[in-house]
């Protein structure tokens, strides 16, 4: 499972894209840590997460957070950045998840 958060920084006719979206993309970690919140068992397989990485991407989201778990234990982390960073001005890789 995966998480997507939208959320708009301003209501108004002038806003018609997300302001941010917060992608956790692994719910794996190097690390075990007792006050980790836990995410869902089940991760995106390789045809849907490329799918959701070009919706992310087409929604022109004005920033984009990729977070995990461990984002760097995706294997397809960099075609991700790719897809993302063709359209979207600003995003944060947020490693070990935190
Ligand atoms: S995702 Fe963050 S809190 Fe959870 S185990 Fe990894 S480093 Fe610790």
């Amino acid at each position: 499972m995966f998480k997507i958060i939208f959320t708009f920084a301003k209501k108004n006719k002038y806003m018609h894209s997300p302001y941010m979206i917060d992608w956790a993309i692994t719910n794996r970690c190097n690390l075990n840590c007792i006050h980790c919140r836990g995410m869902a068992n089940k991760e995106l397989d390789e045809k849907i997460i490329y799918k959701t990485a070009n919706e992310i991407a087409s929604l022109k989201p004005q920033w984009v957070i990729i977070e995990g778990g461990e984002p760097f234990l995706r294997e397809e982390l960099f075609d991700i950045l790719e897809i993302i960073s063709k359209k979207i001005l600003k995003f944060t890789l947020s490693v070990m998840g935190c």
